[in-house]
C-alpha cells in the first residue's frame, strides 16, 4: 500500500519538459508512490488545487512527473512555473488500472497518453504483449511517441492522426478495429477525451473484449469523497474515490458518459 499524503506537502519543481504545443511535464523533487491511473492534487497557493494524473515516476532521481495541458488559469500558471519554484502535492488518490490476460492494448489521446504509458511500462515488466494506439489531431499535437517506442519498440506503437500528418489517417478506433479483427486481445485500457473513450468502449464491447477507462470530472475536495462534485449519474459513484479508473460495465451504465458533464458550479452542460 502506497503512502498517502493527506495534507499538501510543499515540493520543489526539479525540471519542466515541453511535450507538445501547450503541454508540459512538471517534474517535482519527490517520488509519489502510486499505481498507474492514480492522481495527485496539485496546489498553487492563493490560486487553486486540481487533480492531475501521475505520468512519470523516476525512482533513481526521486522525482514524479505530472503532464499538464495549458487550457485555463490554473494549468497555464502551472505550465509557466520554473525549476526551483514550489507547489503543494497531496495523494495519490483514486483507483488504478488492473492488468489481466496475456495481450493488452492501450489507447491514449492527448495528455491521457502519458499516464497510460506508466501502465504500458508495468505490463511490459510483467511480460505481457502490449500494443499502444496513440492518437492526436495532427503531428503538432502528438505527444509521448518517442517514450513509448523506447519502452515497447516501434512495431508496437500505432500512431493515428485525424489529418494523416503522422502515422495512419483516422481515429484511434479505426486502428483498434483493425487490431481486433486480426488478433485475440484480452483487455483494453483507455485515457483521453471522453468522446474518444466512449467510442473505444463501444468498439471493444462489440468485439466482446473487456477493459477500463479513466474518466475526468471537476473535483473540489479531490480524493476525500466529501463534496460530491465528481458524482456521476445515475450510479452516484464518486470519481475521486471509486474512479477515475472504472471498467466498461460501470461506464456503460452512466447516462452522462460522453453526453454531459457538470461545470465548476455543478450545472449540467451538454458535451
Ligand atoms: C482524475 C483527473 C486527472 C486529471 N489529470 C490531468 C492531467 O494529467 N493533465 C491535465 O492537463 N489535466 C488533467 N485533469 C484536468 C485538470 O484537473 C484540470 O481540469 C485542468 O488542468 C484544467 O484546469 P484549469 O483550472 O486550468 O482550467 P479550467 O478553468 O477548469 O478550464 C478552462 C476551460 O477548459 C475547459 N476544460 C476543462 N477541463 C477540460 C478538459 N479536460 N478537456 C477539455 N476542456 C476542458 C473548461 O470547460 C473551460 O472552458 C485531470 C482531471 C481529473 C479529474
Amino acid at each position: 500500500m502506497e503512502k498517502q499524503l493527506e495534507r499538501p506537502e510543499i515540493v520543489e519543481i526539479a525540471r519542466v519538459v515541453e511535450e507538445a504545443e501547450g503541454i508540459k511535464t512538471i517534474f517535482i523533487k519527490k517520488e509519489v508512490e502510486s499505481r498507474p491511473g492514480q492522481f495527485v492534487m496539485a496546489w498553487i497557493p492563493r490560486l487553486n488545487e486540481k487533480p492531475l494524473a501521475v505520468s512519470y515516476i523516476d525512482s533513481r532521481k526521486g522525482e514524479t512527473g505530472i503532464t499538464v495541458a495549458a487550457i485555463g488559469e490554473f494549468s497555464k500558471k502551472l505550465c509557466s512555473m520554473k525549476p526551483g519554484e514550489k507547489i503543494g502535492i497531496r495523494g495519490p488518490y483514486g483507483t488504478s488500472y488492473r492488468l489481466e490476460g496475456k495481450s493488452v492494448v492501450m489507447v491514449g489521446g492527448g495528455c491521457g497518453s502519458t499516464s497510460l504509458t506508466l501502465l504500458a511500462e508495468e505490463a511490459k515488466r510483467q511480460g505481457l504483449k502490449v500494443r499502444f494506439i496513440l492518437g492526436a489531431r495532427s503531428k503538432d499535437t502528438l505527444m509521448g511517441a518517442e517514450r513509448l517506442k523506447k519502452i515497447l519498440g516501434s512495431e508496437n506503437v500505432i500512431i493515428t492522426t485525424n489529418d494523416g500528418s503522422a502515422g495512419m489517417k483516422g481515429f484511434v478506433t479505426d486502428a483498434l478495429k483493425q487490431l481486433l479483427t486480426k488478433e485475440k486481445i484480452d483487455k483494453i485500457f483507455s485515457c483521453g477525451p471522453e468522446k474518444m473513450l466512449k467510442a473505444v468502449m463501444e468498439t471493444s464491447r462489440a468485439a466482446k473484449v473487456k477493459g477500463e477507462i479513466s474518466m475526468e470530472r471537476y473535483m473540489k475536495c479531490g480524493g476525500i469523497g466529501l463534496c460530491g462534485h465528481c458524482c456521476v449519474d445515475p450510479t452516484g459513484i464518486r470519481l475521486c474515490m471509486e474512479g477515475p479508473v472504472i471498467d466498461f460495465e460501470t461506464a456503460a451504465k452512466l447516462t452522462e458518459f460522453g453526453s454531459y458533464y457538470r461545470t465548476k458550479s455543478s450545472r449540467k452542460e451538454k458535451m
